[in-house]
């Protein structure tokens, strides 16, 4: 061990606060930048500026920016200019009905129809949907699983984007997964390939007490938006958008590029462009894979304003993003490379209008998280209402829980369902007197609403059962260190173990309070699954990127290694003091 890591696991000796003590948020420069020059060229006579907005138009500006920069498109930009994504649904459905899977580059394109070719991890398609805000209803999910029993392999994923996922779709049921989803008034279209991801919410939106406004509504508002611009399906690489109300889950919105965080003008502080009332911070740019989260923009954004300033952001983007340099084609390299105030400029002069600025440090932040409020029965800010939130291990269910978990919806609540980006699901609007029978209910379908305080924060991404970028087996690991720790510490507050497979962090291991990377370690004569070890990561209040502890440790030393850990903040913490704040 080093100096370093002795005094880790001594006891935690090197700070007072770990969230604090690991790196910081890069400074932004507001120098430099390849904003756009005023460079045009045309295409059959005419000039990008007389182009309907489409894929033309976007093929045409992803050319003019590479010819600008004497860079190469990358293979992905290439394959997207040969071939319209959006108009494969004949190929596919021949490929289909022949049995086959994709080659080639038509395995990045049919990605933007929510169709993942995952071999050789498995010999078949992942189908990841699009669910505003998380929200479904009974019988969309009793209609899920009957498909995933028809089509795929007999159950669901709920992902960290609180979204639903299929696994093991053989080729030839591809088509039918596809049609089968619209049937639900479910939509694939876009949730994978370099497009706009599920849009997310907070999970309790319009049951919180605590919350300042519902924003489930603004998700399925975005999605739609979404849906049906072009312009939105021409982007360089994948993007996230996420609305926080403020309330008692987080939506995680620091980790999107674009978060909308609720937060109220008091009448002390309100002015006549800012009457007293509830906004929208925007922040811009998280990418906590990249080591980044949403910076705060000064834009204080009434709520209307929300959409059309995220499609004006999305435009700027599309216009702006690097399409050379797939590691550098996120929102957040734009921002880097320009500084804020070019970027917010470049999206007042799309919008054609001036962004209202606000001093944030006038704004009022709630600070009402409870890392435990996604697990268990809690009143609703309806009176005799109770919503539970279900364990789902490691995100996982089957289809007959499933079919369950809606009958019990529909049976005990009002029909909805909603997932949260900790990948599992809660059930709202329980009366007070039928608590008992949906634990009893809960419990005969093997599932619970009790969880240990490591097991309430556990994520794990799918890894190597089903991905192929994987070095480890991340959900299979996650719940064997789960069992490990729960048996030896009782914790009064949860401790978040994050498992990813590979950097690019689907678990985002840089917000745990203890992250898990995944990498191949040589033991003896073999490679076997490991991991490096990052410690204080957080979100939101207690904001910060996991730092690196222990590199290339072998999995059977990892449960260990974090029992010594978790023992150091247990033997040395003052009162009170959490993980995080240790
Ligand atoms: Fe696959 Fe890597 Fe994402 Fe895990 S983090 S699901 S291994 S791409």
């Amino acid at each position: 061990f080093s100096d370093e890591q002795k005094q880790f696991l001594s006891g935690f000796a090197f700070g007072t606060d770990v969230a604090r003590a690991v790196s910081r948020l890069p400074v932004l420069s507001n120098s430099g930048g390849s904003g756009d020059n005023g460079t045009s060229i045309t295409v059959g006579g005419k000039a990008e500026d007389t182009l309907p907005v489409g894929p033309e138009k976007i093929a045409l500006i992803a050319q003019r920016e590479t010819t600008k920069s004497g860079k190469k498109l990358c293979k992905e930009e290439q394959a997207k200019l040969e071939k319209n994504p959006l108009d494969m649904w004949d190929e596919m459905q021949a490929r289909s009905d022949r049995g086959e899977f994709p080659k080639g580059t038509d395995v990045f394109l049919q990605k933007f129809h929510g169709l993942f070719y995952v071999a050789p991890a498995q010999d078949s398609f992942m189908c990841r949907m699009r669910l505003p805000g998380g929200l479904l209803h009974a019988w969309q999910l009793a209609g899920l699983a009957d498909l995933s029993d028809r089509s795929a392999g007999g159950y669901l994923d709920v992902t960290t984007r609180a979204n639903l996922q299929y696994r093991e779709i053989p080729a030839d049921q591809a088509m039918n997964i596809l049609y089968g989803l619209r049937e639900l008034d479910v939509v694939s279209l876009g949730s994978g390939g370099d497009n706009i991801r599920n849009c997310t919410a907070s999970p309790l939106s319009g049951i919180d007490s605590q919350e300042l406004i519902e924003t489930i509504p603004f998700a399925k508002r975005m999605h739609h938006y979404i849906l049906n611009s072009r312009e939105m399906y021409g982007l360089p690489r994948k993007f996230n958008i996420a609305f926080d109300g403020g309330g008692t889950i987080s939506a995680l919105d620091d980790t999107n590029d674009i978060g909308f965080h609720a937060v109220r003008v008091n009448a002390d502080r309100a002015t006549e462009k800012f009457p007293e009332g509830v906004y929208f911070q925007l922040t811009l740019g998280g990418i906590t894979g990249h080591k980044d989260f949403a910076r705060p923009t000064g834009v204080l954004l009434r709520p209307d304003q929300c959409l059309s300033v995220a499609g004006a952001i999305v435009r700027v983007f599309v216009r702006h993003g690097d399409r050379t340099d797939r590691k550098k084609a996120r929102l957040k390299y734009v921002l880097d490379d320009w500084g804020f105030d070019k970027f917010i400029a470049a999206v007042e002069e799309q919008l054609g209008m001036e962004l209202p600025r606000f001093d944030d440090s006038l704004v009022e932040r709630s600070n009402v998280e409870d890392r435990l409020a996604h697990i268990g029965f809690h009143r609703q800010a309806q009176p005799g209402k109770q919503y539970v939130g279900v364990v789902l291990p490691v995100g996982r269910i089957t289809s007959d829980q499933a079919r369950g978990l809606a009958a019990i919806a529909n049976d005990y609540g009002n029909g909805e369902i909603r997932l949260t980006v900790w990948q599992n699901l809660l059930i709202p609007f329980i009366d007070d007197a039928d608590v008992e029978r949906v634990q009893e209910r809960l419990l005969e379908l093997g599932l619970d609403y009790r969880a240990s305080r490591f097991r309430a924060g556990l994520v794990a991404c799918t890894g190597s059962g089903g991905c192929k970028f994987a070095a480890a087996e991340t959900k299979t690991h996650a719940m064997q260190i789960a069992d490990h720790l729960q048996s030896q510490f009782d914790l009064e507050s949860p401790i978040n173990i994050h498992l990813t497979g590979c950097h690019h962090s689907c678990a985002q291991h840089y917000i745990g309070d203890l992250g898990l990377l995944g990498c191949k370690v040589e033991k003896g004569d073999d490679m076997v699954d490991g991991y490096h070890v990052h410690v204080g990561g957080g979100w939101g209040q207690r904001q910060g990127i996991a730092r690196l502890l222990f590199e290339s440790v072998a999995f059977d030393e990892v449960p260990d290694l974090l029992a010594g850990i978790i023992r150091g903040y247990l033997d040395n913490r003052d009162q009170g003091e959490s993980f995080i704040e240790f």
